[in-house]
This record gives structure tokens, sequence and C-alpha cells, in this order.
């Protein structure tokens, strides 16, 4: 071996020790016999011992009480599990064995985050009680003024707009949430994603949608399609809210095209319809929140204008952008772009 070999291991060394002290997620590694031979100080804070105590001991003899650690640090498989920890703590921990028959544990701190989703179910659920059944209820009185005596034209127009008015509340409340809390900086996954099985899903979705508003669709993803990383749900409503839009902005007969590619540091995706397009002035207005084009057409279909500022705020998230190009009366297109896989 070259002493310039020799040098750059010991620099590759230093780096992997650095990262193993000072990440906050916590590692422990097992030799092929089972015994922990390093635990870094994350490891050690989130378990309430110490790296010491612990090296050179069988974790059957440290943590003989928290059996999802045992089976992660003792079973031979790849394995991901809830980890209990002192205080009420949560983490997150994957285990796996290396060829020589070392095994690696981590451990990913996921108090906060549960904390943060299970507030959210709460707020979600009270919204959907304390917010939606009134405005469900405003609905159903609506409906029962009509049963109940003779309304003339004009009330029977005002009723039908008190109607379709708390249709849409009901359906905006949710979104609002949703978006309110992505906004406030709720954890997004961070996993593999491939944008063509998401692109798929979301045809599948609004195949039916399309079929009644007389609009096909087409698809071109590059093969193999590259991975991204993120939340895969989150990218889902984004492409969602795209080709929705693009159906409920076409005409009947038209084709919405969904595209997507790569080229060295980026996935691409864009949405191309044929439909009523968008006016200059309004191009940049159209991601902000609850904003809906003044065209008559659009003011008579559906929707509270907060598709887009989710699309947008998703991608940014995923340090990615989004944009449209449009011509009024000829069709749009938007697209959105992340940072590959790879290049993160
Ligand atoms: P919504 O569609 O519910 O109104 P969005 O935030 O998804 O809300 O879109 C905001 C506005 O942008 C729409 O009301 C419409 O005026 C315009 N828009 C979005 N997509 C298109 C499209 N494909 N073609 C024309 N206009 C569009």
């Amino acid at each position: 071996m070259s002493t310039h070999e020799i040098m750059s291991q010991t620099a590759v060394q230093a780096r992997y020790d650095c990262l193993f002290r000072m990440t906050s997620d916590g590692l422990i590694t097992l030799d092929a016999e089972g015994y922990i031979d390093r635990m870094n100080p994350a490891a050690a804070a989130m378990l309430r011992v110490t790296p010491e105590e612990c090296l050179g001991k069988k974790p059957t003899e440290l943590f003989p009480q928290n059996h999802r650690l045992l089976n992660l640090l003792t079973l031979h498989d790849e394995i991901t599990s809830d980890v209990r920890l002192p205080e009420q703590r949560l983490a997150v921990g994957f285990g796996m064995t290396f060829p020589d028959g070392g095994r690696m544990v981590v451990l990913q701190d996921v108090t906060e985050r549960r904390d943060l989703d299970s507030r959210r179910e709460a707020l979600g659920r009270t919204i959907a009680h304390d917010l939606r059944n009134p405005v469900s209820a405003l609905d159903g009185f609506a409906d029962l003024v009509a049963k109940f005596g003779e309304v003339n034209d004009q009330q029977q127009r005002f009723l039908t707009r008190i109607r379709q008015t708390s249709r849409k509340l009901y359906d905006l409340l949710e979104t609002l949430v949703d978006l309110a809390w992505i906004e406030a900086g709720m954890p997004l996954q961070h996993v593999p994603v491939q944008l063509s099985k998401i692109i798929n899903n979301v045809v599948d979705e609004l195949t039916s949608f399309a079929r009644v508003r007389r609009v096909s669709i087409a698809v071109s993803t590059q093969d193999p399609m590259p991975v991204v990383m993120g939340d895969p749900l989150r990218l889902q409503q984004v492409v969602y809210h795209l080709l929705h839009n693009a159906i409920l902005y076409s005409r009947e007969e038209q084709t919405v095209a969904i595209h997507s590619w790569q080229d060295a540091e980026q996935v691409f995706c864009s949405v191309a319809d044929q439909g009523i397009g968008i006016m200059p002035g309004e191009l940049e207005k159209i991601f902000d929140r609850m904003y809906r084009s003044n065209d008559d057409y659009v003011r008579n279909l559906p929707g509270g204008g907060l598709g887009l500022t989710m699309a947008r705020t998703i991608v940014l998230r995923h340090g990615g952008k989004i944009w449209v190009e449009s011509t009024y009366g000829e069709g749009s297109i938007f697209t959105f772009v992340l940072p590959l896989a790879e290049a993160l």
C-alpha cells in the first residue's frame, strides 16, 4: 500500500470518527461475537448510559427489559423498529449485519415528531368535529328550508348559494389545517421515492374524474425513472393538485400530458394542458394562498385556491422549485424539479 493510500485511509477514518461523535443519531456497533465495541455519545445520551459502561458487554446484560432494542442489537436481520427510551422518549431504530458478522444499530429520537403528529391528529379531529359538523349543519338546514314551505326564485338562489358556500368551506377546512402544519415545519419523511410510481398512483386516482370531464391523460416517464429523496405522500399531493387542475381547467375532448425526466442533477415533472390558460397578470399570483382567477370559467368551477400553495410549499420543503408557463386561452405547463437522490 502506498503512503498516499495509507494517509488517505487515515483521513477517511478521521472523518468517520468525527461523524460518529458529532451526529445526533445514536450509533452502536457490535463485533461478530455480539459484544458492543463502539457507542457514540448520542446513543449513550438516548439510553442514559455511558459508552464506558457498555463497551465489551453483551446487550442482554445491559438492556434486559428493552426487548425491541435487544432484537435490534442481537438479531441478524435488517430490522426497523420503534424503541422505547428512558423518560418516555421514543426512537426509531434500524439494525443491519455486515458480511464480517459485525452489526450496526442506528437510533433516531422521534419523540418530538411523534408528539407533533399526535397533536396534529388531535387538531384534525377537533376541526372535523367542531368546525365541519356545524358547516354541514348549515348545508342541511338550507335543504330543509325549501322542504318546509314555498320559497320564491330569489330565495331559492340564496339557498343554493348557502349550500355551495358551506360545501366549499367544508372541503377547505382540512386542506387549510394541513397546509398550516406543513408551513409550520412539520417534519417530512426522507425516504427514496420513485416518481414514476407516484405519477401512476395519481393517474389511477384521477382517471374517473378525467372521464367525467371527457379529458384524456397521456403519461410519459423516463425508464428507469430516477429516485428522489422525500416524502412520498406529500409528493403525491403535488402531482395530484397539478393533474387535478390540468383536468379541471381543460375543455372537453382535450388531452393533459404528464411527463417526467431527469438531467445530471435533477428530476423534472411537468403537467401540460391545452385548456383555458392563465392571464399574464395572474401568473405570479396563482401560487398565493386562496388566489383564484377572476375568469368566469374558473369562478364557476369548485376550488379553494389552496392546491398550488400546497404544491409549492411541499416542493420548496424538498429543496425543489415549481413554476408555470401559460398562454391565455391556449393552455398551461406546470413544472417542478427536485434534486436527484444521488446529488443529496
Ligand atoms: P383551485 O384550483 O382550487 O382554485 P389552486 O391553488 O390549485 O386552486 O389554483 C389557483 C388558481 O390557479 C386557480 O383558481 C386557477 O385560476 C389557476 N390555475 C391553476 N391551474 C391551472 C391550469 N392548469 N390552467 C388554468 N388555470 C389554472
